[in-house]
């Protein structure tokens, strides 16, 4: 069973839901960048301080700082018998550097159209220890309140149109060019259509996967 994945989609297309699903599944940690960055963020730590103008703005934080986080991520012990990747790679050189640390068994692309990630994004909540929600498709019991620590949801900073809009043009750009890349050196690729309800793409990653729900 493939246990290194690697999570690709717009912004909106449910990546960090099926990358956590897929992560308890498998019993294999998640490694999700834009949460990693939040958290430094949120703690004021070197890296927080260096990546907060840059995500803000809706740009890539720059390759010597992400690479090198992922780099120091993947020596831990944790990772031994598997990891999910969300968010990473994103630019051609953060795909080179994943290449020399490891292989990837298989990379999961959620599509979604850019109309349908700017119209879901609108939606998007979470809370200060990133518990995502969606005020349509996965909203907490209590509204405004995260059901696991009961801390109040809030919207995230970048998710106003012209941020919106920058990622997901960068998505286009920078990082949907390495699924190609994946392939040609003979990872499995998994296409997945991101539209239906969150319950019905995680059925599809799971047979994909060769997982049980
Ligand atoms: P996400 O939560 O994946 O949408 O990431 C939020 C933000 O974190 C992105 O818009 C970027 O500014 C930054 N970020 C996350 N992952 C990366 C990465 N691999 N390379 C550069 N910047 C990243």
């Amino acid at each position: 069973m493939a246990s290194r994945i690697v999570f690709f989609g717009p912004q909106g297309s449910g990546k960090g839901t099926q990358a956590e699903f897929a992560s308890h599944a498998l019993r294999v940690p998640v490694i999700a960048t834009g949460p990693i960055f939040r958290k430094s963020i949120a703690e004021k730590s070197e890296l927080g301080v260096l990546a907060a103008s840059y995500i803000q703005h809706g740009r890539l934080v720059p390759d010597s700082l992400t690479i090198e986080m992922i780099r120091k991520r993947l020596q831990e012990q944790d990772v031994n018998n598997g990891f999910v990747l969300d968010g990473f790679p994103r630019t051609s050189a953060q795909f080179n550097a994943l290449w020399e640390i490891t292989t990837m068994d298989a990379v999961v692309v959620l599509e979604l159209s850019d109309e349908e990630a700017v119209s879901r994004m609108g939606g998007r909540r979470l809370c200060a220890n990133n518990h995502q929600y969606h005020l349509t498709y996965k909203p907490p019991t209590q509204e405004g309140i995260c059901d696991v620590d009961h801390l109040p949801l809030t919207i995230r900073e970048d998710d106003v149109e012209t941020s919106i809009r920058e990622r997901l043009e960068i998505y286009h750009r920078e990082t949907e060019p390495l699924i190609e890349q994946f392939r040609v050196r003979g990872t499995r690729v998994i296409v997945i259509d991101a539209k239906p309800p969150i319950v019905e793409v995680r059925k599809s990653v799971a047979t994909a996967l060769g997982i049980s729900l």
